[in-house]
């Protein structure tokens, strides 16, 4: 059985992957000439690579972790020592480190809260604990009724100073979703604490060994075409076209350079396109539809990637570091943490510019100078005196539309991957899934959609005795 799906993003090549797994022939139509969407990377004339996103992996990704396994690449996860590492504002060029010891879940988690004494005080890990110790009890059913509250909001409600927001959790809302505290939906904080916390190594991160496109999407590709799938660069779907009933008729994929637009004709259909995009592309006698009215509550949040290298090492910390700063969100010294981009005598730094929204229309110089004030806080020994670092070159990355901006009530807007119309499937980060909008989400989507589409064909076979699939997503105690 063939499938169209339009979109080389994470949850479109998971789609394909696990389809090709059951026996399914997938094609992937893809607008751009890069593969991976929102973990997409290019090499500047030098060589050096730059990307959509920094981009690190979690312990609690059990289908990423799964995906990785079956491609037979898990050893391109570098994983690094389990600590969280901020930046102190007040202290600048130092940081203050959450040291989870090799003990089980939670208690690793208690013990590296109660050990760092440079950002929480006694008194406010206790209103801390007060606050998230039922929650994290309660389960996934308190943390989804959440969804009406900010996160500012929520902390107010359990008594939580405003110090503990300023100093951890504004650093925490704008790496999960790019936006702040008094913006992001409480479920999201809540829901990525108890993934963190309830598994022994669900906060410690691994980065990837090269650029996300040739060490993560490329195996992808490459495991869909043996088994007679096919990825397509350059293949922007422009229109679904629609049967009299309102089942899909087929992709029309705009043809480039001069070249005249394809109809592309299959089984079945999936779009893994951002919601941004599927939303504009709804044909006509969709947009009536209560499912599809929904997506316009969705809607993708702006975000930048500036990368900047230096004449010099910064820094030879080897992880993810949170800035603490006011434009700056999470950052690494890629030349420390990746191999690909390892340099032992010059750092390369890449940080997550957020919240965006009064950035993402300004210059690259604007941009970069403003980044450049901040690092100075950052990096003080290096930014004063005479032997100034030295920036060699830069790139910024925006992208006015990532994932979709998680405020209060979304989750109501999310859609099932299944829609009403029979032959036409949903998959990305945005869809319904526990992981919100992240690359685990988008694996995941991309692995129910496949689950979806077979379980409906086993559903239609079921009369003959056809063997049909079992594909399952992993699971773990954190998902359940
Ligand atoms: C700056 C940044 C940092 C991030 N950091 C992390 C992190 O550290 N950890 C983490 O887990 N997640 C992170 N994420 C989130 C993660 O990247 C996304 O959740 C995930 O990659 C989304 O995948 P997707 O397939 O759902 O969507 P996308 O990646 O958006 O894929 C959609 C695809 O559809 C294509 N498309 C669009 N229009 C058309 C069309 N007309 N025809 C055909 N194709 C089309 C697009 O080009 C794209 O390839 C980060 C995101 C950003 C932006």
């Amino acid at each position: 059985m063939r499938v169209a799906i339009a979109g080389a993003g994470l949850a479109g090549l998971s789609c394909a992957k696990y389809l090709t797994d059951a026996g399914y022939t997938p094609i992937v139509l893809e607008s751009r000439d890069v593969l991976g969407g929102l973990v997409a990377a290019w090499k500047d004339k030098d060589g050096d690579w730059y990307e959509t996103g920094l981009h690190v992996f979690f312990g609690a990704y059990p289908n990423v972790l799964q995906l990785f396994k079956e491609l037979g690449i898990e050893d391109r996860l570098e994983w690094k020592e389990h600590t969280m590492i901020f930046n102190q504002p007040e202290k600048p060029g130092t940081y203050s480190r959450f040291d989870f010891p090799n003990l089980p879940a939670p208690l690793n988690g208690i013990v590296a809260i109660l050990r760092n004494n440079d950002m929480l005080s006694w008194s406010e890990k206790i209103e801390l604990a007060k606050g998230l110790v039922p929650a994290m009890l309660r389960g996934q059913k308190y943390v989804d009724s959440t969804d009406s509250l900010t996160f500012s909001e929520w902390l107010k409600q359990q008594g939580v100073g405003d110090d503990v927001e300023q100093g951890i959790f504004i650093a925490a809302a704008k790496s999960l979703n790019f936006i702040d505290p008094d913006e992001i939906s409480a479920l999201v904080l809540l829901t990525a604490l108890n993934k963190f916390l309830q598994q022994k190594n669900g906060s410690q991160v691994a980065f990837l060994d090269g650029s996300p496109t040739e060490r993560l999407c490329q195996p992808m590709v490459d495991h869909i075409t043996k088994r007679g799938g096919e990825v397509k660069l350059n293949a922007p779907l422009k229109e679904i076209q629609l049967n009299q009933d309102g089942s899909v008729k087929g992709f029309l994929i705009r043809g480039l350079n001069g070249a005249a637009d394809e109809l592309i004709t299959a089984d079945l259909y999936v779009s893994a396109m951002p919601v941004d995009v599927i939303k504009l592309m709804l044909p006509k006698p969709w947009q009536q539809n209560e499912f599809f009215q929904k997506l316009e509550g969705l809607e993708g949040v702006p975000v930048i990637n500036i990368h900047l290298w230096f004449d010099r090492k910064l820094t030879d910390i080897d992880n993810l570091l949170f800035s603490r700063s006011q434009l700056l969100s999470v950052y690494a010294d890629m030349s420390n943490t990746c191999k690909e981009y390892a340099n032992p005598d010059r750092s390369m730094l890449e940080f997550v510019f957020a919240p965006a929204k009064d950035w993402i229309d300004k210059s690259e110089e604007e941009i970069l100078k403003a980044t450049l004030v901040e690092l100075e806080t950052l990096f003080p020994q290096h930014f004063g005196g005479e032997n100034q670092a030295l920036l060699l070159k830069y790139k910024v990355v925006k992208t006015p539309r990532s994932v979709y901006k998680a405020t209060p009530g979304c989750q109501e807007y999310r859609p099932s991957q299944v829609t009403p119309v029979s032959n036409f499937y949903l998959a990305g980060s945005y869809t319904m899934q526990p992981f919100l909008g992240s690359m685990e989400g988008a694996v995941l989507s991309g692995k129910l959609t496949a689950q979806a589409i077979t379980a409906q064909a086993s559903l239609e076979a079921k009369s003959s005795s056809k063997p049909t699939s079992t594909l399952q997503p992993a699971t773990n105690a954190a998902t359940a």
